[in-house]
């Protein structure tokens, strides 16, 4: 009889435990290791409030394993964009066409609702405080410490996941093998993650359906909505320069920066220089690299093979797409490690890599561009255009976050070759009025006709 694989996943964030979930379903025994406590252990965890945006691609995977459900009644749609501009002025400008919406949810919700199907599932062994140091490659042997009691052990299973994040342990080790190829950039922008609470009656003080930005071209501030009423912002802001987190050292100056450019926000954060100082900034890395498997044995994938910048709201999304992709091909190879694990890493790199530019480009739309009139102008011309030719255009937006079906390298391309039709249509149109001019019409029935 074949022996059965000894599988191992390291890391139980989100793509860690929805690949696990996805393995048993195969009928594989597999042990989850943790570097972390248990986070459905509340002692443990702070009631900071962290949410990401999760959308088609998303859906689809957790559809497989039955628990949209549950997760959507915990997510808070998001139809539109509310910008907020420096006189508290609101313009808006929806993600998609009429019901589509990407979805807050929370962070540590999702990670736990994830961990209690793993648990629920005989073949999936949960341990935590688990961290991987190193695997020795060609063996496969993995140097284990237990940070409970910071003894180290080893293993040595026959295939390794590794969904250990951006700052994988497991690349580590890949990155001294002959011909692998890494790279990573860091944005001069880091992150802090500060608070809108609720209002007094537990309700938003925002439009609690919208991702709200503050553009403010060299920076910006987003903030999603929490089921509890309260909204959690990001700023994204220089780590150095005029104005940076360097440049913000008090509180005063913090309040007062805010107050300037910020004013409609700092109004309903009453915490915010406490927050300021004491929650964490974070860095904003792409990494790529590649090849993603060594020999059948062990396989990068989630953020571990492809960390992105947030702004496309896609890190965990692609993530999670990774899964769907391999559970078709698990299904399509059984035992065939190589042949899958060949297969997705060309099938996932380009479009990894195209996500991964996506991302860094809508940084500069959402910090900057949403801000600027004819921004917004194109991009009503653009919804009339989809209106009209349904079949011929699709935003780009829609195609990477609302189309789970189109490779987003596919996405990329159509949408290069879509900026350069609107580039050229731009040049006709002064207001919303001007679609309707013959020569707009003539144009795109020019370029969009089959
Ligand atoms: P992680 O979530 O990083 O999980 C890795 C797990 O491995 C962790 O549990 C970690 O503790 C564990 N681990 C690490 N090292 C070891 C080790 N040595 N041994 C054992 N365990 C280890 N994505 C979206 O789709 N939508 C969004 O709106 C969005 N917003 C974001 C906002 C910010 C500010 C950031 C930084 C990211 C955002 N992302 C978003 C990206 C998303 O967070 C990641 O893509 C996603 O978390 C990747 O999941 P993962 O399981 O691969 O890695």
């Amino acid at each position: 009889m074949e022996k059965t694989p000894q599988l191992c996943v390291m890391g139980g964030g989100l793509v860690g435990c929805l690949l696990s979930l996805y393995l048993a379903k195969q009928g594989y025994g597999v042990q989850v290791y943790e570097r972390r406590p248990d986070l459905r252990r509340a002692d443990l965890f702070s009631g900071r409030s962290i949410n990401l945006a999760l959308s088609d691609r998303g859906w689809r995977a957790l559809e497989t394993i039955g628990i949209s459900e549950d997760i959507k009644k915990v997510a808070m749609p998001m139809y539109r964009r509310v910008m907020h501009d420096g006189q508290g002025n609101l313009s808006f400008q929806p993600y998609g066409q009429a019901g589509q919406a990407i979805y807050s949810v929370s962070r540590a919700g999702l990670n736990r609702a994830l961990l209690n199907l793993a648990e629920a599932q005989p073949n999936i062994s949960l341990n935590f405080e688990q961290q991987v140091l190193e695997v020795d490659v060609p063996t496969n042997r993995v140097t284990m410490l237990n940070v409970a009691s910071q003894q180290e052990h080893q293993i040595t299973p026959d295939v390794i996941f590794a969904a250990d994040g951006a700052y994988s342990m497991v690349r580590l080790s890949l990155q001294k093998t002959d011909r692998f190829n890494f790279e990573q950039s860091y944005l001069n922008y880091g992150y802090k993650e500060l608070t809108i609470p609720p209002a007094a009656d537990g309700t938003w003080q925002l439009e609690k359906n919208a991702l709200h930005i503050w553009p403010r071209g060299q920076y910006m501030m987003i903030a999603l909505p929490n089921i509890d009423g309260s909204f959690t912002c990001t700023l994204f802001f220089p780590f150095e320069g005029e104005p940076s987190f360097k440049s913000l050292q008090t509180p005063a100056q913090v309040t007062s920066f805010f107050e300037e450019v910020f004013p409609d926000a700092v109004a309903l954060m009453p915490e915010l220089a406490q927050e300021f100082f004491e929650n964490p900034t974070g860095s904003l890395v792409t990494v790529k690299c590649f090849p993603w498997q060594h020999k059948g044995k062990i396989l990068l994938l989630g953020d571990a093979a492809h960390a992105i910048v947030p702004f496309y709201g896609q890190g965990m999304n692609a993530g999670f797409e990774d899964c769907t992709v391999l559970r078709g091909l698990l299904e399509t190879h059984q035992n065939d490690w190589e042949t899958i694990f060949n297969t997705f890493q060309e099938v996932r790199k380009p479009n990894t890599d195209a996500i991964a530019d996506l991302a860094v480009y809508n940084f500069i739309e959402m910090r900057d561009k949403v801000a600027d009139p004819r921004f917004l102008l194109q991009k009503k011309i653009e919804a009339k255009i989809t209106g009209q030719y349904p079949d011929a255009w699709l935003p780009l937006y829609s195609m990477v976050t609302f189309s789970p079906d189109l490779p987003y390298a596919q996405a990329l391309a159509n949408g290069q070759r879509q900026e350069e039709i609107m580039r050229q249509l731009m040049g006709h149109i002064e207001t919303e009025a001007d679609y309707d001019k013959p020569q707009v019409q003539e144009f795109l029935k020019t370029h969009l006709s089959a």
